[in-house]
């Protein structure tokens, strides 16, 4: 019963650079008032451009570096997650449905989404339907349960746990109404998911 956690990525770390207009950078030697010096060559500089260095493609441009150094302490302190999908696999052993190759690391509504689809793998397989959606913050290893995701499951339980106790009471109006409000739930987060996906573009 192994457990096959990925290697950590890459930590984020923005770098801020002087740049042209054209986003070439500028390392040519400037005067003290911000011109370029005669003969360097240097066009003249228009700005200052952020990028994060882990991989998330996030990038700002800013005429003025104090804005630019403003924006990235804005970022580092709510950096997306990266998220996978955690789960047992046929061994017993538990894995990860993580590969930066395949599906962007920070795509959430595709990882949501995969969770469901191993969910039914594993049932085909008889094995406990155990798949979660986990999250970790970039450079470190530790996995936690998505919050939100778990609150949907948290009431999914709790809806069938009433078509349940309707069934066993034999309350044919309380089973319809039971079974209602589940697949209303069901598709309720169906759809935010969906919405979420077509928007990020994956789907
Ligand atoms: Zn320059
Ligand atoms: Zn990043």
């Amino acid at each position: 019963m192994a457990v096959k956690t990925p290697p950590k990525s890459r930590k984020p770390s923005v770098k801020i650079v002087r740049v042209h207009a054209d986003e070439s950078v500028c390392d040519h030697r400037m005067k003290p008032n911000g011109g370029p010096q005669p003969g360097s060559g240097c066009p003249g500089a228009s700005g200052y451009v952020a990028r994060c260095g882990c991989g998330c493609g996030w990038k700002n441009a800013q005429p003025i570096r104090a804005i630019v150094e403003e924006k990235r302490s804005t970022y580092l302190g709510s950096h997306p997650h990266e998220y996978a999908v955690r789960y047992t696999d046929e061994a017993g052993d538990t894995v990860y449905a993580y590969n930066p190759e395949m599906a962007s690391r920070f795509g959430r509504s595709d990882a949501w989404l995969r969770t469901g689809e191993l969910r039914l793998w594993q049932e085909d397989r008889l094995i406990e339907a155990d798949a979660a959606l986990v999250r970790r913050r970039p450079g470190t290893v530790e996995w936690e349960i998505d919050p939100e995701w778990q609150k949907d499951q948290d009431t999914y339980a709790a809806l069938a746990g009433k078509v349940e106790a309707a069934f066993e009471a034999g309350d044919q109006e309380a089973l319809a109404a039971a079974r209602a409000e589940l697949a209303a739930h069901a598709a309720k987060v169906h759809d935010r998911v969906r919405a979420a996906t077509a928007q990020a573009g994956l789907r």
